[in-house]
């Protein structure tokens, strides 16, 4: 593998982690990193924070132009790849070049979903996915008096709270009956209705977009609900989730389901090809569940797992997911993962702190924190321990999670595995 060639299919967050660990881990071979969007492989987590309200797109850049010479990565930019022959070991890009590869690594990400509303190819209707979406909005920022997104997910309620910073009337719409639900517990939804309710966004729950109004011109205005009900803006944001970017592997024939499938390893049914990020569904070490998650450290972790056995030294990808969202001056941070049905107990730490711990059997599956970072740090590594914590335990240690791994640490890997 040494010498050989990888190539990289999407040049956002775990494409170029794929390559920067590669050059990291000592790979001598060519680096091709293919991008359909133009300009330097960039952060996507400010666009819905810092950028909109500092508009400074030079610190979003992952590297300066510098690194990918100095580290021989072949930056192909502006090319959107186009097709993959497997039998040739070929990816075709859409200026007509043909680009072979020793091992090709699949990091498409994901694109916005486009919800079955009537109207929703309204002109108007903003998104925020890549730098261009979030110059537009920013863009309008200044002279629009009032906002409604569509989809009360991480990144609408994100874009909501620096819109109401710039004192804009904003509605915020969702579907399911309350905020983040696919990500967060029904307490943590609940808390962040207050804190949005508070910093004056108006939020209308458990009704589904029907259709987008338009004004004389063809412009998106407004919205009309299941219920009848029309909701009238100068700006429509849709954030209504994303789909995960598998056209290219589905059409070279890879087992495609919600995501490109991988193994353990990150390798797809080709041994050749592995994938990951956002476009990347894997069985998740813990549960056994196929799972396929939209964040920066899985990107980046999984492109460091990619590397490592590219290199010779495979290991499983067990590491414990994390996430963040700020939202006005509330830090969310959430380690592992909740269940449908697992039962929650939460705890106020100082100056609003907030932890909120999830039991699946009894068993710590996942910590939500707000502004609490070091219960945060500590949940990470307590997740990541066998055998899992449980309730007891917590319940045993009032002075917080720190204390938890504290003593958990004191304890002997053999003793802890009785308890
Ligand atoms: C506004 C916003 C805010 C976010 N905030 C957070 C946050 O606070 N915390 C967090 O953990 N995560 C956040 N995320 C999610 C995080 O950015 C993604 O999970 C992460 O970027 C995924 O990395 P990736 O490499 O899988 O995909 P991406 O970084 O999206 O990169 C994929 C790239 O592949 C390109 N591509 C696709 N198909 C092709 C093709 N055929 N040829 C060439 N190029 C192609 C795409 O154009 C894109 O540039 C946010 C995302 C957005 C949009």
């Amino acid at each position: 593998m040494a010498n050989d060639s990888v190539v990289i299919i999407g040049a956002g967050q775990g494409g170029f982690q794929a390559a920067a660990s590669l050059r990291q881990d000592g790979f001598a071979g060519r680096i091709v990193l293919i991008g359909e969007e133009a300009g330097l492989p960039y952060q996507r987590p400010p666009l819905s924070k810092a950028y909109l309200k500092d508009g400074d797109a030079g610190r979003l850049s992952l590297r300066p132009a510098a690194f990918y010479e100095q580290h021989r990565v072949e930056l192909l930019d502006g090319r959107l790849a186009v097709d993959i022959d497997r039998d040739a070991q070929l990816v075709r890009t859409d200026a007509g070049e043909s680009i072979p590869y020793g091992h090709l690594i699949l990091a498409t990400g994901s694109r916005n979903v486009q919800p079955p509303i009537a109207g929703i190819d309204t002109d108007g209707i903003q998104e925020l996915r890549t730098l261009r979406d979030a110059a537009a909005i920013r863009a309008r920022l200044v002279d629009v008096r009032t906002a409604l997104v569509i989809g009360g997910g991480f990144i609408g309620l994100e874009f909501a709270a620096v819109a109401r910073g710039v004192g804009i009337d904003v509605t915020v719409i969702e579907a399911a009956p309350r905020l983040m639900a696919r990500a967060v517990s029904p307490e943590m939804s609940r808390r962040f209705a207050t804190l949005h309710q508070a910093l004056g966004t108006r939020l209308v729950l458990g009704q589904a977009v029907t259709g987008i109004l338009s004004d004389p011109c063809g412009q998106a205005r407004g919205v009309r609900l299941a219920d009848g009900s029309e909701h009238h803006a100068d700006m429509l944001l849709l954030a209504a989730g994303v789909r995960p970017n598998t056209d290219l592997a589905a059409r070279a024939g890879l087992a495609v389901d919600n995501g490109i499938l991988v193994d353990t390893f990150l390798q797809t049914s080709d041994p050749s090809i592995s994938a990951l990020g956002d476009c990347a569904a894997y069985p998740d070490a813990r549960t056994g569940r196929r799972i396929r998650l939209e964040s920066v450290q899985a990107a980046t972790d999984h492109a460091r797992t990619i590397s490592r056995r590219l290199m010779g030294s495979p290991e499983p990808y067990t590491t414990v997911p994390w996430f963040w969202s700020d939202q006005a001056d509330w830090k969310l941070q959430i380690a592992g993962l909740g269940q449908d049905d697992d039962t929650v107990q939460s705890r106020e730490g100082p100056n609003g702190a907030v932890t909120i711990l999830r039991f699946a059997k009894n068993r710590l599956v996942c910590v939500e924190t707000v502004n609490a970072a070091a219960e945060h740090m500590a949940a990470r590594r307590l997740l990541a321990m066998t055998p899992a914590v449980t309730r007891e335990e917590v319940e045993n240690c009032p002075g917080g999670l720190g204390e938890l791994l504290k003593t958990r640490n004191t304890i002997p890997a053999r003793q802890r595995a009785l308890i």
